[in-house]
C-alpha cells in the first residue's frame, strides 16, 4: 500500500519512475509523504498536557526515525532497494538540525519520542536557531568554528499562523512559530514548537562565527549558545531565554484557556517541565501574565508553583546560571519586580542566605527560583540525585524533602537500536520476537542464549559487520583510514575536563611509549574520539589539540601505527554517533566520579553491545548494578573520596607528577620534541602546566588505575567467547535504560497526565 504511495508520489511529482529519480528527489517525496502521514496521526487534546521546555533539542536527522515510528521503514527500505536505491544514501541528503549541544539536548529529543510513543499529550517548546551550534573544523591540529546552517527550502519545519508579541526593555518583537512533527512509535503525533523571528539575518555573520551581538532583531535566533565571554554575549543569552519563555508562556495560557481553563486551575491543564535552568524565566513570566489577566500576585505565585517542575542536570557550580540584576534590568525590567517579590518571600521564611534567590552580589540564581517556585526537583541518575540531596542542594532538600525525586535518564530504542543498528535489531527479533520494541525489558529474554555458541558468534559477526560499515563511512566522509581488525575503543561526548578526554590521551602516550619499547598489543587498538569544545573554553581546545597531535604523530610512525591508531572525527553529532556506537567495542565513560550527572552515551553503547570501561559515576553506577561487576570494567576513586578531596582541598596534582616516575614521563611527553614538531608550543605548554599545577578534575589521581584497567579489558578481548558473553549480558540488561521507562516515571510521579 505504502510502496504504491511512494511510487505514485514520485510519479505525480516528477512524472517519472522511482528508479529514474535522484536521491534528492526521493528524499523530498519521502519528506512530504511522511509529513502528511504524521499529520493524520495528531493526537487527542486531553485535558492536561505536558510542555517540555528546553534551550536544546538535539533531534538528529528525522527521515528514518519517522519512517520507523510510522511503521513503514521496512517497506520503504525494501521498495527502494528493489529500485536500485539505498535508504542510507537517501538519508545522506538530509542535513542534521543543529539545535542542541550534547546530552541534555539529546535527552529532550528522546523524551519527546517517548512521550508520543506512550500516547501522552505533550509538546516541546524551544527556539529555531538558524545556524545552530557551530560546525567544528580541524586546521593545523586545532579546532576552528564555522556556521552550521541546516534549514533548507524543504524541511521538517512547518510554518504556523501563531505569533506573539514579546516585550523587551526598549522594543518589542513579533515571533513566528515553526513546528516539527514528533511521531510516536505506532502511536500519536505531537509537536516540537520552535519560535523564531522573521527579521533574523544570517548574512550578518562574518568570519567564522563572528557577528554583531547587539543587533538583537537580526541575531536573536542565529546561534545556540552564542559566545557569552563578554557582557554583550551574556545579554544576548538573556534575550534568547526570555524570548523562548515568553512565547512559551503565552502559548500555554492560550491553549489552556481554549480548553476551558479559568487560569486559576492552570495546573489541571498544564504541567511545565523546565529542562535545566535556561527556561527558568517562564516562572516570573507566567506570574506576570496571570497578574495581567486579573489574578492577584499571591494567587498567581501559588498557581505557577503548582504547574512548574524542574530538572537539574549538573553539580558543576560554574554551570548553574546566575544573572546580575543589572543585566536583567537592561533586557527584561518588567520581570524584576516579580523576581524581587519571589526573593522577599524566601527571605521572610528562611534565615539562610544560601537559599536566597538574589545573592549579596546582586545576582539572580536561576536554579533557586526553580526549586522554591516549582513543585518537583529531579536529578537524572540515582547517584546524582543523592549528591544533590546530600551535598549540592542539601539546604534546599532540608526545606523541601518532598519535592526531590530521581528520574534516571533513558534513550529511545527506536533511534539508538532499531534505526542505528538494523542488523542487531533484526537478529534480536529473530531470537525473541518483536516484543522488545515496545517493552524494552523483554531484552532479558536474550539471557536464555548465554551458552549458545551460535548466538554468541553471531553477535561477534554483527559487530564486525558494523565495524566495516563505520570504516567505509569514515573513509568516504572524512577520508580517514581505519583498521577493521583492531579493537574499536570510543570516547564521544562534549569536550570537558570533567569527562577527562585528557586522561585517555595520557593512556595513548603510555601505549605509544610501550610500543616504542617493543611491547606490542596482541590485537591492534584504534582509539576514536568525537568532541566539540565550547569556543571560549581554552583548555578544552588544548585537549583537542593534544589528541590531534597524537593522531598526527602516530599516523606517520610506521613503528607504532600497525598497533595503535588515534582518530578524532570532525564535527561530532547525532549522525556520527549513530555510525560510531554500533561499531564500538570499548565504551569510555571515565568522568571523575561525582561529576557526570548521568550520561546517556553510556546507555547507547551498552545497548549496542559495547563493554563499559568507566568510573562509578552517573548512570554507570546503575549499569554496574544491572550487569554485575563481572560484566563491566570499573576503576578509579569513588564519588565519596572525590567529594572529600574537594572538601579538604587536599588533592595536589604536582605530588603525583613529582613522585610517580611513570606519570611524570607521560605528562612531560606533552611538551616533547615529538609533539612540538606537529603542535603549537603555546597550547601544549599551557596544557602541560594545567596537568601539573591544577588538574581540577584529578586525571592524575585515577591515571594508574585507568591504565591497568584498560590493559585488563584489552587482554580479555582476546578471549572471544568471554567477550561475546559480555556483549550478550550487556545488551540483555539494557532495557532499563529505555526512555519509555523514564517517561512513565515522570508521568506517574510528576506530570500525572
Ligand atoms: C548521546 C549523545 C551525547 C551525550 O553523550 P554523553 O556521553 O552522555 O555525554 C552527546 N552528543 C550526542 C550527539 C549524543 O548522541
Amino acid at each position: 500500500m505504502v510502496v504504491r504511495m511512494l511510487g505514485k508520489s514520485v510519479q505525480d511529482r516528477y512524472g517519472k519512475k522511482l528508479q529514474e529519480c535522484s536521491n534528492e528527489e526521493i528524499y523530498l517525496a519521502l519528506l512530504e509523504m511522511t509529513k502528511s502521514m504524521a499529520d493524520e496521526k495528531k493526537g487527542e487534546e486531553s485535558k492536561k498536557k505536558v510542555y517540555y521546555i528546553s534551550a536544546e533539542f538535539l533531534i538528529g536527522k528525522l527521515l528514518s526515525n519517522n519512517l520507523i515510528n510510522l511503521g513503514i521503514y521496512d517497506e520503504v527500505r525494501e521498495e527502494l532497494a528493489q529500485n536500485g536505491k539505498s535508504i542510507t544514501e537517501i538519508e545522506n541528503v538530509e542535513l542534521e538540525p543543529s539545535l542542541g549541544n550534547g546530552g541534555l539536548g539529546r535527552l529532550a529529543a528522546c523524551f519527546l519520542d517517548s512521550i508520543a510513543s506512550l500516547g501522552l499529550n505533550g509538546d516541546g517548546i524551544g527556539l529555531n536557531y538558524h545556524l545552530g551550534l557551530f560546525r567544528q573544523l580541524f586546521k593545523e591540529n586545532l579546532q576552528k568554528e564555522t556556521t552550521n546552517p541546516w534549514i533548507t527550502k524543504h524541511s521538517w519545519l512547518t510554518k504556523r499562523d501563531t505569533s506573539y508579541t514579546v516585550l523587551f526593555k526598549d522594543f518589542s518583537v513579533t515571533s513566528t512559530l515553526y513546528d516539527i512533527a514528533v511521531t510516536g512509535y505506532e502511536n500519536r503525533t505531537n509537536h516540537l514548537h520552535l519560535f523564531d523571528l522573521d527579521t533574523v539575518d544570517e548574512s550578518i555573520v562574518g568570519d567564522g562565527i563572528f557577528f554583531d551581538k547587539e543587533d538583537i532583531r537580526r541575531n536573536l535566533t542565529l546561534f545556540l549558545y552564542p559566545d557569552d565571554s563578554d557582557e554583550k554575549g551574556e545579554l544576548l543569552r538573556i534575550y534568547q531565554e526570555y524570548f523562548m519563555v515568553s512565547n512559551g508562556a503565552q502559548m500555554i495560557i492560550e491553549e489552556c484557556e481554549k480548553k476551558g481553563s479559568s487560569l486559576k486551575d492552570l495546573n489541571e491543564y498544564a504541567v511545565i517541565q523546565i529542562n535545566d535552568t535556561h527556561p527558568t524565566m517562564i516562572i516570573p513570566e507566567l506570574i506576570r501574565l496571570l497578574i495581567q489577566k486579573g489574578i492577584d500576585m499571591e494567587e498567581a505565585i501559588e498557581i505557577v508553583s503548582k504547574t512548574c517542575a524542574y530538572t537539574n542536570h549538573t553539580i558543576l557550580a560554574e554551570a548553574l546560571e546566575k544573572w546580575p540584576i543589572r543585566y536583567l534590568e537592561k533586557v527584561v525590567p518588567h520581570l524584576l519586580p516579580i523576581i524581587k517579590v519571589l526573593d522577599q518571600r524566601v527571605r521572610s521564611k528562611f534565615d539562610d542566605p544560601s537559599v536566597y534567590i538574589i545573592d549579596k552580589e546582586d545576582c539572580v540564581h536561576m536554579a533557586h527560583i526553580d526549586i522554591h517556585y516549582g513543585f518537583s526537583v529531579n536529578g537524572v541518575a540515582a547517584l546524582h540525585t543523592e549528591i544533590l540531596k546530600e551535598n549540592e542542594l542539601n539546604h534546599f532538600y532540608k526545606i523541601y524533602p518532598q519535592k526531590f525525586n530521581n528520574k534516571t535518564n533513558g534513550i529511545t530504542f527506536r533511534r539508538w537500536l532499531m534505526h542505528c543498528n538494523y542488523p542487531l535489531t533484526s537478529y534480536i527479533s529473530e531470537l525473541i520476537g518483536d516484543g522488545f520494541k515496545k517493552d524494552a525489558g523483554q531484552l532479558e529474554k536474550l539471557l536464555a542464549f548465554k551458552e549458545d555458541s551460535k548466538v554468541l558468534n553471531t553477535l561477534l559477526q554483527i559487530k564486525n559487520e558494523n565495524k566495516k560499515v563505520l570504516k567505509e563511512y569514515l573513509m568516504q566522509t572524512e577520508g580517514i583510514q581505519i583498521n577493521e581488525n583492531s579493537i574499536f575503543d570510543i570516547q564521544i561526548k562534549r569536550l570537558h575536563e570533567y569527562k577527562r578526554q585528557q586522561m585517555n590521551a595520557l593512556y595513548i602516550i603510555y601505549k605509544y611509549l610501550e610500543i616504542k619499547k617493543g611491547n606490542k598489543p596482541k590485537t591492534p587498538i584504534t582509539i576514536i574520539f568525537g568532541a566539540k569544545a565550547a569556543p571560549a573554553y581554552i583548555i578544552a581546545k588544548d585537549i583537542i589539540h593534544l589528541i590531534l597531535c597524537l593522531q598526527d604523530v602516530i599516523s606517520k610512525d610506521p613503528e607504532v601505527n600497525p598497533y595503535l591508531n588515534v582518530v578524532m572525527v570532525e564535527n561530532y553529532n547525532v549522525t556520527l554517533a549513530e555510525k560510531l556506537i554500533p561499531a564500538c567495542e570499548i565504551s569510555e565513560q571515565i568522568s571523575l566520579a561525582s561529576k557526570e550527572a548521568s550520561g546517556t552515551g553510556n546507555m547507547k553503547f551498552m545497548l549496542n553491545g559495547a563493554i563499559t570501561l568507566g568510573t562509578m559515576d552517573g548512570a554507570n553506577v546503575e549499569i554496574a548494578e544491572l550487569v554485575g561487576e563481572d560484566n563491566i570494567y570499573i576503576f578509579g576513586k569513588s564519588s565519596e573520596e572525590v567529594i572529600a578531596h574537594y572538601d579538604n582541598r587536599d588533592y595536589v596534582s604536582k605530588d603525583f607528577y613529582k613522585k610517580d616516575a611513570l606519570i611524570h614521563n607521560l605528562v612531560d611527553f606533552i611538551v616533547s620534541d615529538t609533539l612540538m614538531k606537529v603542535g603549537k608550543k603555546e597550547n601544549l605548554e599551557r596544557l602541560h602546566q594545567e596537568f601539573i599545577s591544577k588538574d581540577w578534575f584529578m586525571s592524575l589521581l585515577d591515571l594508574r588505575e585507568y591504565i591497568s584497567k584498560k590493559e585488563e579489558i584489552v587482554e580479555d578481548y582476546e578471549d572471544r567467547v568471554k567477550w561475546s558473553k559480555l556483549m550478550l549480558e550487556n545488551i540483555s540488561r539494557a532495557g532499563y535504560f529505555s526512555s519509555d521507562r523514564t517517561i512513565k516515571g515522570y508521568n506517574q510521579d510528576i506530570w500525572k497526565l
